[in-house]
């Protein structure tokens, strides 16, 4: 009895009120509505880059114990001559320097070799913490950090001092061979309406790589939203696409954070292995030749099972370690 009372004292502040309840049931309608409505012509010739890589600067595991590794993203994209800083890390600490900057110390990235900041969406782990998502601002370290007034392209109205924040409200170029496939907008049940935006890149020969911060949008809708928007088939998916099965990156008052937070569904429900094996299906029938699943929204037995049906194909997203295209 003692044991269930604990139980339930734990997962007290899952119970919703009630008008977290409504706003769900609404917002969930609405992203249905927004996404019927948002029918997207062909982006036609973007352009391709002949070389990417992909070099992750925060997420969950490391490929060398001097790195860092937190639940949050921040990839380094190189594509051609351009270079993208896709996401900011999470910096729980809201340290000074943040994570991000040691690492990118560490790994002898200087943010003077960036041209361009990608936002996929207005969540703590992938603008620079707590406070910046409560203030609606984006950072690299809880510190001066100075961004030149590079452009950042984000999803929702987001400010940094020293950058020059572009909100994307549909697809759009950025760069030759490099496009946002536009914000896809999930409700979530804590964290409310999220607008998400991934990254296409065209390499050439190859087709679409698609990189994505959370996933929120679901897998389902990113990969239709490729089809639509490319007649170039998908050649790799790189990044969060929220798995998280048997397990939480972190734990906070006996709340498992991924399992609960950002699902968008109900907060008794929990993501499954069939919801997984479904979601490997459906990717496997667009037969990608690069698939990395980023371990800071997905649990280690997600990871697994991606592996497993990949193989080759499948590559562990390792702070420090580029994917090369
Ligand atoms: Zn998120
Ligand atoms: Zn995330």
């Amino acid at each position: 009895m003692k044991e269930i009372i604990a139980k339930t004292a734990l997962i007290a502040p899952a119970v919703p009120p009630l008008y977290l309840s409504a706003r769900f049931v609404r917002g969930r309608q609405r992203a249905e509505a927004v996404w019927q409505a948002s029918q997207y012509p062909k982006l036609g010739d973007i352009g391709q880059v002949k070389h990417l890589s992909i070099l992750p600067l925060i997420d969950w595991y490391t490929a060398d114990p001097e790195l860092e590794g937190e639940p949050g993203v921040s990839y380094l994209i190189r594509a051609d001559d351009r270079t993208i800083l896709f996401d900011l890390g999470l910096n729980r600490r809201q340290e000074h320097p943040s994570p991000l900057l040691r690492n990118m110390a560490r790994l002898g990235v200087s943010f003077d070799e960036i041209d361009m900041i990608f936002i996929s969406h207005a969540h703590l782990d992938h603008i620079g913490g707590r406070r910046n998502m409560a203030e609606g601002v984006f950072a690299p370290s809880a510190g001066y950090v100075n961004l030149r007034q590079m452009p950042a392209y984000v999803p929702t109205p987001l400010v940094n001092p020293t950058a020059t924040p572009i909100v994307l409200e549909g697809p759009t170029v950025l760069a030759p061979g490099v496009a946002s496939m536009g914000p896809i907008p999930r409700q979530l049940f804590f964290l409310g309406w999220t607008l998400e935006q991934s990254l296409a890149i065209h390499v050439e020969g190859k087709g679409i790589v698609v990189i994505v911060g959370c996933g929120h949008p679901t897998l389902q809708k990113i990969l239709a939203r490729q089809a639509m928007l490319f007649d170039a088939p998908l050649y790799g998916i790189i990044g969060g696409l929220h798995y998280p099965v048997t397990g939480s990156r972190s734990v906070r008052h006996g709340i498992p954070r991924q399992q609960v937070f950002g699902t968008g569904l109900w907060p008794w429900q929990r993501i499954s292995q069939t919801d997984v094996h479904r979601a490997i299906a459906l990717l496997y029938a667009r037969d990608p030749q690069v698939v990395a699943l980023s371990p800071h929204d997905s649990c280690d037995w997600s990871l697994a099972a991606f592996r497993t049906a990949f193989g080759k194909k499948y590559r562990d997203i390792l702070v420090g370690r580029a994917i090369e295209i």
